[in-house]
């Protein structure tokens, strides 16, 4: 049967925008049309109203923790796709730090049959550097790719040691894989549970440094013009990483970066609650690093807005602040967070959904965009319509989200996965 997504304005980041009809069939999208002849011609069809809506590619967050195997009291696979579905995401990329870690086929082979069984959002598994993200040995990157991997990364540790990050760097470029960078120097942030600063000092909590993170990020953008191998910055949170980045891309060192939307809306000025849904890693930073991402994501220095979404069950977090584990929820937040950026004249709609699709395909070599013969991953927004965060409803198994009772602007009205509609709003 043919689906038509009738007079909505479609947007695909340097190929289309204005008001179009989609036509797709067979999962793929088979026709995209100016002249409203979707009235006539195709009486088979079943049509999708979209007037009045913005109709874009599916949008790809490149870091989330679905905390599939071993955490599934936090998050399964299932749900977390179902969490991304009603947030507009038609794939996600899951972080190996599960249990076991994702350093191996078999388990990457596990997370691809659980999110197939899902059916909702497509799951690209990131899998591990190193054996056990523990620093010590790379795992076989022939394999993991062979597999399904289609990046690597240690998050939530970083590689400590430089001279296995060079190889690292090197062994995946051979297998084309990016290599996703968790920056951070644990001995600066050591102990620390929040942002080094006026704060903390005046909550009486430790501290984390900027250059915690920006020193690795330093470290990294050298190895990768040594080896010309391509690096992925995870959740820049700091005015020094994104000087450095900025700077490195005059240089032409294919380093990429993206950030999260809690570093471009809120400050560790919200951390004074003590509310532990406003910590997690790196924290939240001053109102000049804030301004800093912020210039970076106008500037082009940050690539994507990613959610590292981090599920932690309300047991976890109902504790002391330096005692709560670190991470926040965002799949079900981000898009209408990043159309504040719009609102504010920050980013162009257009440079928006290049930052939450386009670039995290381009970084991943992942198919997208609105074009006739590619899958039919869509999603269709609604940019004006207001409604106030409500945790308790979220698809998400978890509920660790900073943003509960905001009132906020702009939804998903409906996400399609491979021309299956797998989210409504009703
Ligand atoms: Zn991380």
């Amino acid at each position: 049967m043919l689906t038509v997504i009738k007079g909505g304005r479609v947007i695909d980041p340097g190929n289309l925008d204005g008001v179009m009809d989609i036509f797709i069939k067979d999962g793929k999208i088979v026709e995209i049309k100016t002249d409203g002849s979707a009235d006539s011609g195709y009486p088979e069809s079943k049509t999708i109203d979209a007037s009045g809506k913005i109709v874009i590619p599916g949008l790809i967050d490149m870091h989330v923790h679905l905390r599939e195997p071993g955490y599934e009291y936090k998050e399964t696979i299932e749900t977390g796709c179902r969490s991304a579905i009603a947030g507009g995401f038609t794939s996600v990329c899951c972080m190996p730090n599960t249990k076991p870690v994702n350093d191996c086929k078999a388990v990457t082979e596990f997370i691809l049959t659980k999110g197939r069984e899902a059916g909702t959002a497509r799951v690209y598994p990131v899998a591990a550097i190193s054996k056990g993200s523990t620093g010590e040995d790379l795992c076989e990157y022939g394999e993991l790719r062979a597999a399904g991997a289609i990046a690597v990364s240690d998050d939530g540790n970083p590689v400590t040691n430089s001279r296995l990050m060079r190889k690292a760097l090197e062994k995946a470029k051979e297998y084309q894989l990016p290599v996703i960078s968790h920056c951070e120097d644990f001995n600066l942030a050591a102990g620390g549970v929040m942002n080094e600063g006026a704060v903390a000092a005046g909550m009486g909590l430790a501290g984390i440094p900027n250059v915690s993170e920006s020193i690795m990020v330093l470290r990294d953008i050298a190895l990768s013009e040594l080896t010309g191998a391509a690096v992925h910055i995870a959740h820049v949170s700091t005015m020094e990483s994104v000087r450095a980045i900025r700077d490195a891309k005059t240089r032409d060192v294919p380093v990429t970066a993206e950030t999260a939307p809690h570093y471009f809306t809120l400050t560790d000025a919200s951390v004074k609650g003590y509310n532990t849904n406003m910590k997690m890693n790196p924290p939240l930073r001053s109102s000049h690093d804030r301004e800093a991402v912020r210039q970076g994501l106008a500037d082009g220095t940050i690539d994507v807005i990613a959610t590292d979404h981090a599920p932690h069950s309300s047991i976890e977090k109902s504790v002391e602040f330096h005692q709560a584990p670190f991470g926040i929820i965002g799949l079900e937040t981000a898009l209408s967070l990043g159309l504040n950026l719009v609102d504010e004249g920050i980013l162009t709609l257009t440079s928006l959904i290049e930052k939450m699709s386009t670039n995290p395909a381009r970084i991943l070599g992942l198919e997208n965009g609105l074009i006739v013969g590619q899958q039919a991953d869509i999603t269709i927004i609604d940019s004006e319509k207001p409604y106030r965060v409500n945790a308790d409803t979220f698809k998400s198994l978890a509920r660790n989200t900073p943003f509960d009772g905001w009132d906020l602007r702009g939804k998903t009205v409906l996400t399609m996965v491979g021309g299956k509609i797998v989210y409504q709003d009703q």
